[in-house]
């Protein structure tokens, strides 16, 4: 409260010094160098898009299974999405779609690691090499999240972390875009401020292109500049608890769990069971008092979608079966051994 207090009263309250500082700590913090702060994760995302130079009429091959957010930045580009079939053993984009689903009109491809379990990005980044293709990770679930030791989006072109307010660190909204060369940062700049460079003489600048009002404030950023002090402990323990899970279902009749390839390392910003009597499951928990869901809706059922439907054998059998349980900072030891005990117990 101090500091929030402390910006507040300052009279400087849009785009400033704490929003540059914020940057370059949370740059250092996630380890990767080139970071541009946006006002959510959706209009990161829609920057990302624009600086791949994806364009009205082209292709983006992405995956139905996230929130809506990741496809409706699509939209907002003007491309046609291209859906890409999901593992159906944890939801993520599978590589051998995305291979079959490229055009010559594809000119992004959209990774989500859902619920915090890396995508298969070694195959994905070979594909992508291959064609020239971007690759811009969403990875509004996995902050914290490593892949082959390092931190996800250490090799794409573009990877969005979401900052809204039920991720792992929140600003109340906010969105961080790592670009993997330092040279898209000057447009990235400018995107997200009406085209303008803001560090140049007002009417001196001549804007050259469509640019959006994107940009984080100095309040947002303050938010996140304290939440950069207490942020590890809070994912380190989503992670624990994740662990526990990993250990302490192993072996349950009747429930699959879900992990990525041998170099991922999930962030478990929630954590997905599967099993064939999904609703059964659904049903003892809530029965039990423990919370559960299915947190997205596939997105290929959505109308504003419709165009882009096809067969997805590996997401109809992810959809039906899977569950998500509790496993966030907030699940205690005695929770998550609760949690544990009335699975194995049957439903
Ligand atoms: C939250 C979320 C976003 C959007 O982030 P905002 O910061 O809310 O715009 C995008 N993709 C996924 C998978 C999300 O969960």
């Amino acid at each position: 409260m101090p500091r929030l207090r402390d910006v507040l009263y300052s009279g400087q309250i849009t785009e400033g010094e704490p929003v540059y500082e914020f940057e370059r700590r949370f740059a250092s913090f996630v380890g990767l160098p080139n970071i541009l702060s946006f006002y959510s994760g959706t209009a990161a995302l829609h920057a990302a898009l624009i600086m791949a130079g994806v364009q009205s009429g082209d292709e983006v091959i992405s995956t139905p299974m996230t929130a809506e957010p990741t496809n409706m930045a699509i939209m907002h580009s003007g491309a046609k999405i291209v859906w890409a079939d999901v593992e159906p053993g944890n939801g993520n984009i599978s590589p051998d779609s995305i291979a079959s689903k490229i055009t010559h009109r594809t000119r992004a491809i959209m990774v989500v690691h859902y619920g915090g379990i890396p995508a298969s990005m070694k195959r994905i980044r070979e594909i992508s090499d291959m064609h020239g293709i971007p690759v811009i990770e969403d990875a509004a679930h996995a902050l914290g999240a490593r892949y082959g030791k390092a931190p996800v989006g250490a090799d794409s072109e573009y990877t969005m972390f979401s900052l809204q307010a039920i991720k792992h660190m929140t600003t109340v909204d906010g969105g961080m875009l790592a670009c993997k060369n330092p040279d898209d940062l000057p447009q990235g700049r400018r995107i997200r401020w009406f085209g303008i460079d803001r560090h140049a003489p007002r009417t001196e600048v001549d804007v050259k292109e469509v640019g959006y009002k994107y940009h984080m404030n100095n309040v947002n950023a303050t938010i996140g500049l304290v939440q950069l002090d207490h942020i590890s402990p809070v994912i380190e323990r989503h992670i624990a608890n994740g662990r526990y899970f990993d250990a302490a279902l192993r072996g349950i009749s009747g429930i699959e769990l879900c992990h990525g390839d041998e170099a991922s390392e999930s962030s478990y910003w929630f954590y997905t069971v599967l099993t064939d009597r999904r609703d059964d499951l659904s049903r003892h928990l809530t029965d039990q008092g423990i919370g559960n869901s299915q947190a997205h809706k596939r997105n290929d059922l959505h109308s504003v979608f419709a165009d882009s439907r096809c067969d997805l054998p590996g997401l109809d059998s992810f959809y039906s079966r899977m569950l998500h349980i509790p496993c966030g900072w907030w699940v205690t030891d005695e929770d998550r051994e609760r949690i544990v005990d009335t699975i194995k117990k049957g439903w």
